[in-house]
Parts: structure tokens; sequence; C-alpha cells
């Protein structure tokens, strides 16, 4: 499952009146999820913003609307780290993006923008702050789906831990 950015306070209000919330914890407890932007805030344990219900999918705490406001949206180059021992460089687009300001030791960081984690392994649950869609880039859709690919999670957490 992919919850894919928007306006987060909108996704969680409309999850909580359609009575999604349990199904969307059950599904997240055995397949993976992805969030992009706003879908990385409901995966998030800890959110400041109370209007936000989060699943807690990833142990991290959140800052919403952390560059600024629209006007300060923009695309970076990024090098990740897929753990092959090598980097990608990849361009990045950040939309009113979140900050992730705190994270559990067990999170792999793919990416980082300065010191600021924007794309978070943790099992089968995949956080990024910017929109992959908006770049044509199909790379984290591989890392979470692809179960032949050399990036798929399970291969990246062996090839970390090794
Ligand atoms: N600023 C939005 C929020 O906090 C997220 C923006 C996005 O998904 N591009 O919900």
């Amino acid at each position: 499952m992919i919850i894919p950015g928007g306006e987060s306070t909108t996704i969680s209000l409309l999850i909580n009146e359609n009575d999604l919330f349990d199904p969307i914890k059950e599904f997240g407890e055995s397949k993976p999820v992805m969030g992009t932007c706003a879908g990385l805030i409901l995966m998030s344990k800890n959110c400041a913003d109370l209007k936000i219900a989060p699943f807690g999918f990833l142990d991290i705490d959140i800052l919403r609307n952390a560059y600024g406001s629209q006007i300060n949206s923009k695309e970076y180059k990024v090098d990740y780290n897929f753990g092959d021992g090598k980097l990608m460089n990849i361009s990045t687009t950040l939309i009113r993006a979140p900050k992730i300001i705190k994270y559990s030791k067990e999170s792999i960081v793919l990416g980082k923008i300065k010191s600021n984690p924007i794309a978070i392994l943790s099992g089968h649950f995949l956080g990024l702050t910017f929109h992959p869609e908006l770049n044509g880039i199909k790379i984290f859709h591989e890392v979470l789906f692809d179960t032949k690919s050399k990036y798929f999670y399970k291969n990246i957490i062996n090839n970390y831990e090794t």
C-alpha cells in the first residue's frame, strides 16, 4: 500500500470518518507500506499536530511544513545509499515537506538533505519526505514491492547488517 502525499490533516480526518484506521493498521502489520510526504506523516509515531492520528508504523517524530510554505518547495539532487556500496544520485522534489526530527536506531536512513533524513526504511515500512512520482523515480517502489530487485528491502536490510 502507498499512502500518498496531500494534506495529512485531511487524510487523517477521512481515514477516521470512514473507519479505516484499524483496517489500515492491521494491513501494515503484515504487508509493505510506503508513505510519501503527507503519507510519511501518517506513518510516524509522533506528530506534534494533534489533528493527526498517526499509525506509528515508523518509529519517528515528525515536524510538518518544516521547510516553509509552498514557495520554498524545491528540487534537490540527493545521493542515496541502498546498501550496495555505491551512491545513487536522484532528483528529489520536496513540497511543503515534513522533517524527521527523531528516529530510532533500527531505522535505515537511505538519504539525507544536509543532516535531515528524507528516506527511511524500517522493516517493510518505507517513509519518504518527498514525491518520487514527480521525477518519474521508480526505485523506491522497487525497494518495497519488487521481490526480484537487488534493491528489494530485504536485500537492503541484509546489506546494511553485513
Ligand atoms: N504539508 C503537507 C502536510 O503537512 C504535506 C505536503 C505534501 O504531501 N506534499 O500534510
